[in-house]
């Protein structure tokens, strides 16, 4: 069992429910995957005698809950980002197959759909306490090699910085806003995401074509008679220290891939094209990281996209990674559906 590892990244596949027009279109491609939760097996069928088998961290079938994926997928995540470590969690999958349901679902107040993002921040909301700490978010669109501000639409394009000395990633300009309460954070997303289908109306192009990206930081004080955290790695969990009480910062990334699908085909060309190669690029930088993790490999190739210099400070070391695989159930995307999976099997 790998729950303790931090570094690794932990990888989870959530297969997407029939949609009326595929249960409309053929009654059997039912078990075209075939998910064995208690054996954290997955297998794709090639034909009627044989199939392939593949093995991930949790699989999440598709009567999973929202809850249950949120606890199985987010909730270690969070909590060690609450104990002052950095952490992220990501979707990965062809557009269509739930990413954005599974994070960015924001639903009424108690709604069984909230997505991760929600309830990742009402557990935070119920675990700080304002006295001493403090929550803030930015919240923000990676498109062709160049990040946006979906708070300030004017703030088109934020450089990434890094302390040479703590190794810590910041951006400069991008909009960071104290949340005190649920109800500011998601009014916030709400316009974050009415922000995002203007950017992206303007730039020609569909949000599946790009990385959307929710950063939450939290600061706590703790005692100074508490035991210090243990700094690894030198660069992921910090010390301040103002007089007496010690100040842990540490920061929570969600990230709604863009969407996997090969587009590039022949015939592509102009922004098309360039989309297509941009997200090819971020998407295999992704994975080339996620797969030296696995390796434990002593170099993670993290300057070779926006998007992974982005996670620098999120990745590896202390800090913690969920990855969520998610899947469509039909066999007329098996194609795709097996590349996501061995996209998910580099992290193993
Ligand atoms: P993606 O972000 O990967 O493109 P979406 O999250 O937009 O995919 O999901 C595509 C459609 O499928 C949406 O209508 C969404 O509500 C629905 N959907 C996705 N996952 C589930 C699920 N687990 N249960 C019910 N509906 C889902
Ligand atoms: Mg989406």
């Amino acid at each position: 069992d790998q729950d303790g590892v931090p570094g690794r990244v932990r990888v989870a596949v959530r297969l997407r429910p029939r949609n009326a027009e595929e249960m409309a279109a053929d009654a059997d491609f039912a078990n075209f995957v075939e998910l064995q939760p208690e054996l954290k097996r997955l297998k794709l069928r090639k034909n009627n005698w044989d199939s392939d088998t593949y093995e991930f961290d949790e699989i999440l079938t598709e009567f999973a809950s929202q809850k249950r994926v949120y606890e199985v997928v987010a909730k270690p995540v969070l909590e060690s980002v609450l104990d002052g470590y950095n952490g992220t969690v990501m979707a990965y999958g062809q557009t269509g197959t739930g990413k954005t349901f599974t994070l960015g679902r924001l639903g009424e107040e108690a709604t069984a759909d909230r997505g991760i993002m929600v309830r990742a921040m009402e557990d935070i909301l119920a675990n700080v306490s304002f006295d001493t700490d403090s929550v803030a978010v930015s919240y923000l669109q990676l498109y062709m090699e160049t990040i946006q501000d979906l708070l300030d639409p004017a703030n088109d394009n934020i450089p990434i910085v890094e302390d040479p000395k703590t190794g810590d990633v910041s951006l400069p300009g991008a909009t960071i806003v104290d949340i005190r309460d649920h109800h500011t954070f998601m009014e916030l997303l709400s316009l974050g995401e009415a922000h995002r289908i203007a950017a992206n109306t303007k730039l020609n192009t569909e949000s599946s074509r790009s990385h959307a990206i929710l950063m939450v930081h939290i600061r706590r004080s703790v005692d100074s008679g508490e035991d210090a955290l243990p700094v690894e790695n030198g660069r992921l969990a910090h010390l301040i220290k103002p007089s007496q009480q010690l100040i842990r910062k540490s920061k929570l990334v969600v990230v709604d891939l863009a969407g996997s699908e090969r587009i590039l085909k022949s015939g592509s060309e102009g922004q098309m094209l360039e989309e297509a190669k941009s997200i090819n690029l971020s998407l295999s930088a992704l994975g080339k990281c996620i797969n030296a993790l696995a390796e434990n490999s002593a170099h993670v190739p993290v300057r070779d996209s926006k998007l992974t210099r982005l996670l620098k400070d999120s990745f590896g070391g202390t800090a913690r990674t969920s990855l969520i695989i998610t899947i469509g159930p039909s066999p007329r995307h098996r194609g795709e559906t097996t590349s996501t999976i061995l996209f998910g099997q580099r992290a193993m």
